[in-house]
């Protein structure tokens, strides 16, 4: 059996990306075959810009693999046999039910479909892994830091091994922007979807300003979800269209939000939310 092969997911944020440059110099080894870059066509201008920039700086190929784009994904809808619409994507959304409980959605599926699974696609065909295989053939590095910890899952396929080597290090976020200044290198930008539920008012606010028109993008993209969903509400619908889904935790309208604060029971929630990320976001 040949040894298994080391891959790095990267998110394309700070922690995969000073990951994968600290691979390139020998900081962490065995050197990996590759990364994989799972794309949502969905994140900012700015970090395919800096994915352009960083291939460009490791020795081993970056492959960018997709599912589609994933906004469309979640805007398709799709119809029971008893006439109820319903979407198979969902963006962990926060919600307002009718009589204006706020909540966020049970169960999303993006992470899952749109990053795990392409992901794991290419992970099998450069590890030739085989139909059923339980033995491990590939190391899957994947950038968390110490202070994320809650993010690190074993693999769920039996053929793949998780490593966290920022952990090893025990190294922090900032500490991967020490080791990047240091280095000389750029800083990285936060890698996300533009209009993922998860981010903090922080990073709602540096898009507003730094990148206006990815912050455009991401309120049509919830006035377009809300107007999708609130047809069905006005029709048999089912139940995860029950509330209305906003993207900001206020459960305000994007454009109208105030995020010059970050509240408790946003913080709340989002530690639940990180929980599950499994660090294949960089959110
Ligand atoms: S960045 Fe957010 S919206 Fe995009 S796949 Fe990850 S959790 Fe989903």
């Amino acid at each position: 059996m040949p040894d298994p092969i080391h891959l790095i997911s990267l998110g394309a944020g700070v922690q995969s990306s000073t990951l994968a440059l600290m691979a390139a110099k020998g900081e962490v080894g065995p050197m990996p075959k590759a990364a994989i870059f799972a794309d949502t066509q969905d994140e900012a201008a700015s970090v395919y810009h800096w994915l352009d920039w960083l291939e460009k700086q490791l020795p081993f190929p970056v492959y960018r693999v997709t599912a589609g784009r994933l906004s469309d994904a979640s805007l398709k809808m799709r119809v029971t046999k008893d006439g109820r619409k319903f979407s198979r994507t969902n963006i962990p959304f926060f919600t307002k039910s009718a009589t204006g409980e706020l909540g966020k959605i049970p169960h999303r599926s993006c992470t899952s479909d749109f990053k795990l699974k392409p992901l794991f696609k290419k992970a099998r065909e450069l590890g030739q892994i085989k139909r059923g295989q339980k033995t491990v053939g590939i190391i899957q590095w994947i950038g968390i830091s110490l202070d994320e910890v809650q993010r690190m899952k074993h693999s769920r396929e039996k053929w793949a091994e998780n490593r966290w080597p920022l952990i090893e290090l025990e190294m922090r976020r900032h500490d991967c922007l020490q080791w990047m200044e240091k280095n000389g290198y750029p800083k990285p930008p936060r890698s996300a979807c533009v209009y993922c539920p998860f981010h903090h008012n922080s990073e709602w606010r540096r898009l507003r300003d730094e990148e206006p028109e990815e912050f455009e993008r991401a309120i049509q993209f919830e006035r377009a979800i809300q107007f999708e969903r609130a047809i069905q509400k006005n029709k048999a619908s089912s139940e995860n269209f029950a509330s209305t889904p906003f993207l900001h935790r206020s459960c305000v309208p994007l454009d109208q939000v105030d995020f010059s604060t970050d509240t408790e029971r946003g913080q709340t929630l989002l530690a639940g939310f990180n929980a599950e990320c499994e660090g294949m976001c960089g959110v």
